[in-house]
């Protein structure tokens, strides 16, 4: 019989397996599996670069583990990559393109730990990795993305204001606009 398990990150139940996990996006296992096989079919489909960086926020902010330097800064560069396209009508584009090398240096400072820790809410009835579908037409797929992402975000509320923050201090002046 197999069991489950919840995952430590988004919360949804899943069957315990064996399996790898990342280095800080900790997770359960099957989890960790089935983002590894939507990025696959992510990759494989030309029309799907917007949902490869969606979809790559949204996971990360699912899954923000234990309050150390490379986990919150992942945190909070893919929350802000989110504010910018899902508030603040920026295009979709790798966060390195929207905020400057300051940004990672001064989240990812040890000394700067609990400040840039922003604890992470509960994911209950959010949507989860498992709700994106692995086959189907491109369109329905980049839907279900955006879907994920405004239910990603929207758990992380009461930290928006503070996102919002760190937006208007870091992001390149061409996005500020
Ligand atoms: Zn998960």
């Amino acid at each position: 019989m197999t069991g489950i398990e919840r995952c430590v990150g988004c919360g949804v139940a899943v069957p315990v397996i064996e399996g790898p996990v990342h280095r800080y996006m900790t997770s359960a296992p099957a989890c960790w599996q089935r983002y590894g096989e939507l990025l696959a079919l992510l990759y494989s489909r030309p029309g799907l670069g917007q949902a490869v960086i969606i979809a790559a926020d949204t996971y990360a902010v699912q899954h923000p583990g234990s309050p150390n330097p490379q986990a919150i800064q992942s945190v909070d560069i893919h929350l802000l990559n989110l504010y910018a396209y899902l508030v603040r009508g920026r295009p979709v584009r790798n966060p390195q393109k929207t905020f400057g090398a300051r940004a990672f240096h001064a989240i990812a400072a040890p000394e700067e730990r609990e400040r840039y820790w922003l604890d992470p809410p509960a994911f209950t009835g959010a949507l989860t990795v498992f709700d994106m579908p692995l086959s189907g037409p491109d369109a329905a797929i980049q839907d279900r993305a955006s879907a994920w992402a405004e239910s990603a975000w929207d758990a992380w509320r009461a930290h928006h204001a503070q996102v919002a923050a760190w937006y208007d201090d870091y992001a390149l002046p061409q996005a500020r606009r």
